[in-house]
């Protein structure tokens, strides 16, 4: 396959921190014309079989897909995988431990955000919560504007949810090489998600792209609904310099919160090997 492929390998549903279904994400990609897709819920893989039937009933490729969420550099990254057997057991207790911190940070975070007026966020934020092992940043911005403390969501991670704001609270995820030893022992390929997000060093950066290499990672997202049209030729770039194949994802959470819809991003630029190449053998 192409690089000229509607692939959207990266978005979340309900399963974690997005807001629809996995048959409702499904409908809404086909619709948008994506032709080979994957759900990629933070730390969860719960959604995956529900999601490859979905696909399948919308006559759409499937890859499975997780978003995991590590510490690198003082810094939360997130690795996407894909394609790897989603019944795998040491892929499963790895994300179930990764998630396992959620629920003490969330009151702390609750806590941080009463300090400074906010009162009652733990409970506010469960309301949006499906998965009970999942409760997230997102949970928490999405009661905040419903209380008209902010806006948007974006303003409350601006404002309240981000490192050195009021309601943050550090985490310690898990390592680099637990995140792309889980998914690649189960038959997967590893990604660094969005990379133009983190605010790395460019020293920071080559270590996060050497190391990956070195524990088995082999793609990079380029087209992300995270990256402007110039960061798309940066991490082109970076894809050819380390020898990684390319990704391309939405990161859709939201009918009304992402500015990305499924589907819509451009395609990936000629010249890189994509994903999907590595993966043929692993597309439902
Ligand atoms: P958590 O895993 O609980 O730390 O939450 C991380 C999630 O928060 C990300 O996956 C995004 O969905 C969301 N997020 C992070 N930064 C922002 C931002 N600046 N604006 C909107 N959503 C954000
Ligand atoms: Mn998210
Ligand atoms: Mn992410
Ligand atoms: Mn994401």
């Amino acid at each position: 396959m192409s690089s000229i492929l509607n692939a959207d390998l990266h978005c979340h549903s309900l399963v974690s921190d997005g807001t629809l279904t996995p048959e409702a994400l499904a409908a809404r990609a086909s619709a948008n014309g994506v032709e080979l897709w994957a759900l990629t819920d933070h730390d969860e893989i719960g959604g995956q079989h529900r999601a490859a039937a979905a696909a399948r009933a919308q006559g759409m490729k499937y890859l499975t897909g997780t978003e995991i969420s590590i510490t690198f550099a003082g810094q939360t990254v997130h690795i996407v995988g894909l394609g790897f057997d989603a019944d795998d057991p040491r892929m499963q207790q790895g994300l179930q431990q990764t998630r396992g911190g959620r629920g003490q940070r969330a009151m702390e975070m609750s806590d941080s955000l009463a300090r400074v007026g906010i009162k009652g966020a733990y409970e506010g934020a469960l309301k949006y919560v499906s998965n009970p092992e999942l409760i997230s940043r997102t949970h928490f911005a999405r009661f905040l504007v419903e209380a008209g403390v902010c806006r948007e969501t974006n303003e409350v991670f601006r404002k309240y949810l981000t490192e050195g704001k009021p309601g943050f609270v550090p985490h310690r995820w898990a390592s680099l090489s637990d995140a792309v030893s889980w998914i690649t022992q189960a038959g997967g390929v590893a990604v660094i998600a969005h990379p133009a997000r983190y605010s790395f060093s460019a020293n920071e950066e080559y270590a996060l792209f050497s190391e990956f290499k070195t524990h088995g990672g082999q793609g990079v997202e380029v087209v992300t609904g995270s990256h402007t049209a110039a960061e798309y030729v940066r991490y082109a770039e970076m894809a050819r310099e380390f020898g990684l194949a390319a990704s391309r994802g939405s990161d859709f959470h939201c009918p009304e919160e992402s500015r990305t819809d499924l589907g819509t991003l451009p395609f990936l630029p000629g010249e890189l090997t994509p994903v999907w190449e590595l993966l043929a053998d692993r597309i439902q």
